[in-house]
């Protein structure tokens, strides 16, 4: 392909991805595919000979599309939001045509430079304390993209866990690496995101899930109690992992009674805001975030909820040097003559690869063609669909609502058995009309409604209702157990 024919392929492509967009809707938003579908329908080896360009395009339809989960659908209400927009779909084009990988400031300056203008701009967004942005006056903290919240949690353990060590060391030098790393505890609580569990894993320490309240967030003298307990043992609390925004049900950690706790205990705290983080940028939200003062670092995922295509994870540190100190390694290759300059950073020190792409042209596209203002109607929207959801879920009497719904999430399940809602699910999943996932609180089968998709209209919800609610009373009409009473539909 020379550069004339790609001018024209690339504008058929466009037409394409707004051809597949614009019609979403009539597809079904998961697939009806048995794993292993793909192998039988394309070549068992690479081609010798080129193909050519129309026979691939028509197996996009043939092989690609009947395994497609339309995550873009606004029949689409699972897990949590993916982002996506025009804007940062185009700046990803113009990434994959620069193409250059910015693993320091000389790498490419421009993809350096913009990242850290980024990451104060989204942080100004999100009034962020000084002390987390370049710019900020005597700050030794700034941002970086991170490809996603479980990396940041995990850089976040691993620099914490440096720190440790070389404090411990610098009173007790005898001690090894191996003998210290046995002792350290982290924490977090109950209700976290499996990547955490993961972070400690990978890292190499234990960590200690400590109990939730009744609304599913984690209060200060629970956290308090365990590291009590611990440090009796004569074991080293080193991290904890706050969620604001938990991914079963949406509950934010206290972190103005945490926060103080892991200050005085010399506990790194990091802050998992994956999904939630985006609705700081809206001042009615804003107060949530309290306490991330006390916080030594971080993160929210812009690629869930903010318009800007995966991947694309925001983490900021309070003292770059935490970061820096623990992942530092430089060969002559890699060095350049504007090294340890106060304005400079080579990123690669902040993360696990080397190898990094041009993601801040996405947020800058986005930020630009959205605006302050179209990001928080975007969060609004959003939110108010949830809202009309859960009045829905609540005018129907056969149902309750399992968590108080403060953003795009709702969680509710049939009163009775967990069977009853586990089989509602189950004929949601066959029917294909809607998505969505279940998670477990209490001890109870919960279904999670999360608003997803950037087009999804009051009629998606209410259509999704209707459908919901159809199911449920054949439910009833099966074998028995459901009390009988019709769907309360609201019109709008
Ligand atoms: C989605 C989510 C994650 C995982 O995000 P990735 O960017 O896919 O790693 C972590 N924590 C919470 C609370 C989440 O909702």
């Amino acid at each position: 392909m020379d550069s004339a024919e790609f001018r024209r392929r690339g504008k058929e492509m466009v037409d394409l991805i707004a051809d597949y967009l614009d019609n979403i809707e009539e597809r079904p938003v998961y697939p009806g595919v048995e794993p292993g579908y793909l192998r039988p329908l394309i070549p068992s080896e690479a081609p010798v000979d080129p193909d050519n360009y129309e026979d691939i395009i028509k197996d996009v339809e043939r092989v690609i599309m009947p395994g497609v989960t339309h995550w873009h659908s606004p029949h689409f209400f699972a897990y949590f939001s993916a982002a996506q927009s025009f804007p940062a779909m185009l700046a990803d084009m113009l990434s994959g045509g620069i193409g250059c990988i910015g693993f320091s400031w000389a790498a490419s300056p421009a993809c350096t430079e913009l990242e850290t203008v980024m990451m104060d701009w989204l942080g100004k967004m999100l009034k962020l304390p000084d002390c987390f942005l370049f710019s900020g006056v005597n700050s030794q903290g700034g941002g970086i993209i991170q490809s996603s919240a479980s990396e940041a949690t995990l850089v976040a353990l691993l620099a914490a866990r440096c720190k440790t060590v070389r404090k411990i060391q610098a009173s007790n030098p005898a001690l090894s690496d191996g003998e210290i790393f046995g002792k350290l505890v982290s924490y977090t609580s109950e209700q976290c995101h499996s990547s955490v569990e993961r972070a400690a894993l990978i890292g190499g320490v234990k960590m200690r899930k400590v109990p939730s309240d009744s609304s599913f967030a984690l209060r200060g003298d629970a956290l308090k109690k365990m590291v009590d307990e611990d440090k009796a043992a004569g074991l080293i609390p080193f991290y904890f992992c706050a969620t604001l925004g938990t991914t079963p049900s949406c509950a934010f950690d206290h972190l103005l009674e945490l926060g103080p706790i892991c200050n005085e205990e010399n506990i790194w705290m990091h802050i998992d805001a994956a999904y939630a983080g985006s609705s700081f940028i809206c001042p009615e939200y804003r107060h949530i975030l309290n306490g991330v003062e006390f916080a030594d670092s971080f993160n929210f995922n812009p690629h869930k909820w903010l318009l800007v295509n995966f991947d694309c994870s925001a983490m900021w540190v309070k003292r770059k040097a935490d970061l820096v100190g623990a992942f530092k390694c430089d060969p002559l290759y890699l060095k350049h003559k504007n090294q340890g300059s106060e304005v400079m950073t080579d990123y690669r020190h902040w993360e696990i690869p080397m190898g990094r792409r041009f993601r801040s042209l996405k947020m800058w596209f986005v930020f630009r063609m959205y605006g302050l203002s179209g990001l928080q109607a975007h969060i609004r929207k959003h939110v108010s669909l949830a809202k009309e959801f859960e009045s829905l879920v609540r005018a129907d009497d056969r149902f309750e609502i399992c968590a108080e719904v403060v953003l795009g999430l709702v969680c509710f399940r049939l009163k009775g058995t967990n069977e009853l809602s586990q089989r509602l699910h189950e004929n949601i999943v066959k029917s294909r009309e809607i998505h969505l996932v279940p998670c477990r609180l209490d001890g109870r089968f919960v279904l999670r409604f999360a608003i997803c998709a950037r087009t999804t209209e009051p009629r998606h919800i209410h259509r999704a209702w209707h459908h919901i609610a159809k199911l449920a009373s054949q439910l009833s009409r099966g074998p028995g157990k459901m009390p009988e009473r019709g769907p309360a539909v609201i019109e709008t």
